[in-house]
């Protein structure tokens, strides 16, 4: 049998609009009409396959991007949302009820952070927060109560590696769902192939890749996603974090060239990288030998889509940091911005933005420093230039 491959997997589907398009028809409407009232009342009750009710539920648009997205990850189905936090917390709330408990690496993303920390107690649900490339820490960590192990495959903004075959051990052991956001690695890694149960993208970054809207997706067993989309009791569908048709039919035109997007991400950011290293940088970047998870992840990856386009620089004090990415900005190098998986590169200092929910004594025990710069790194068509327009920056500014 060939090896899976998920670029080959979305590349395979076929998909045929209303008069004959190449591109599904993008269904404008938020109802849709029944010619019987019985199969009105079988929708309603998750017994009409293929049938529409109201695009809160489903849409057209939503379902082949969600099919496109779960045949990416190997999974049966999927369901996409109105940005990656409409993902993650149905997600969550549909897997954990009152008392329960959620095992979670305390690198994530700052958001998925806050609502951890801040939001599910409130509704009885706690999380301990370990380091996740520790198998011991995170097995002691398991109660009578927990029902979620969770982390990123390469983590927010450390760009730790988690090692998910030992993780889906554990999670199977214990009867409980490992669920991975894959954001910074699509193609990549492959989760679910791993033994991860459920995968969860921000379309926002690398998937749409052209920073002009935010979206999710959960792919899981349809069972799981039928209960996130139940009209009784599925999170998503009431809580109603929805993308709308018109832009899934955009993500869905966007998706079909990740895979060369991806490839060149991950080879500037090795240039980049190597490059920076040599130069006697502190660089962290997963593709080099001097990364602590290079070994775990070079045997996690497809290793045709690289080691990915995330790479730290750390450059001592917030001043240089911050001095360094206005310089770089007024040199057309990338933009000062949050985020990731932009033709530009973006380049944020983590402890100051996306990660300023985690607070100040967490971030320096977990090794966030001040001068920490986060990079995506861009699709630039000429890297060396880029790399020599940079360090002239860096040489400019003493950092170098
Ligand atoms: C951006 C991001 C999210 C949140 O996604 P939004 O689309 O901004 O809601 C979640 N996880 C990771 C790893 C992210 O980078």
């Amino acid at each position: 049998m060939m090896k899976f491959n998920p670029a080959d997997e979305v590349q395979d589907l076929q998909y045929f609009g209303e008069f004959g398009g190449v591109n599904p028809s993008i269904s404008d409407s938020s109802t849709y009409t029944f010619l019987s009232a019985k199969t009105m009342f079988d929708t309603f009750e998750g017994n009409a396959e293929g049938c529409y009710l109201y695009s809160r539920h489903s849409s057209p648009s939503n379902l082949y991007l969600g099919q496109a997205l779960a045949a990416m990850e190997g999974t049966e189905t999927a369901n996409v949302s109105a940005s990656g936090m409409g993902a993650i917390t149905p997600t969550l709330l549909q897997l954990c009820d009152s008392g329960d408990h959620v095992i979670s690496s305390r690198t994530i993303y700052g958001g998925t952070y806050a609502f951890l920390k801040n939001f599910t107690p409130r509704f009885g649900i706690k999380t301990t927060f370990v380091d996740i490339t520790k198998m011991d820490k995170v097995e002691a960590a398991i109660t009578a109560q927990t029902k979620v192990l969770y982390c990123e495959t390469v983590s927010n903004p450390l760009l730790e590696i988690a090692d998910i075959a030992s993780l889906s051990l554990i999670a199977k052991k214990h009867n409980l769902k490992l669920v991975v956001d894959n954001t910074f690695s699509p193609l990549s890694v492959s989760p679910v192939k791993l033994g991860a149960d459920i995968v969860i993208h921000s379309l926002t970054k690398y998937i749409n890749g052209n920073s002009d809207t935010v979206g999710g997706v959960t792919c899981g067993s349809r069972e799981f996603i039928d209960s996130l989309k139940n009209v009784n009791s599925g999170a998503s569908m009431l809580l109603g974090p929805t993308m709308d048709s018109l832009r899934s039919a955009s993500v869905m035109k966007n998706l079909r060239t990740l895979h060369i997007r991806m490839k060149q991400h991950s080879s500037n950011a090795m240039y980049l990288s190597k490059h920076f290293e040599n130069d006697g940088l502190k660089v962290v970047y997963p593709g080099l030998e001097s990364h602590s998870g290079h070994q775990l992840y070079k045997r996690m990856i497809n290793p045709e889509y690289g080691f990915g386009g995330m790479m730290t620089l750390d450059v001592r004090t917030l001043e240089k940091a911050n001095e360094l990415m206005e310089l770089m900005q007024s040199r057309k190098l990338g933009y000062l911005a949050v985020s990731l998986g932009f033709y530009k590169t973006l380049f944020s200092a983590p402890g100051t933005s996306t990660s300023s929910e985690i607070p100040l004594d967490e971030q320096k025990a977990m090794g966030l420093s001040d001068g920490l710069i986060r990079f995506s790194i861009g699709l630039d068509n000429n890297i060396e230039r880029t790399y020599q327009i940079m360090k002239e920056c860096m040489i400019e500014l003493g950092v170098l």
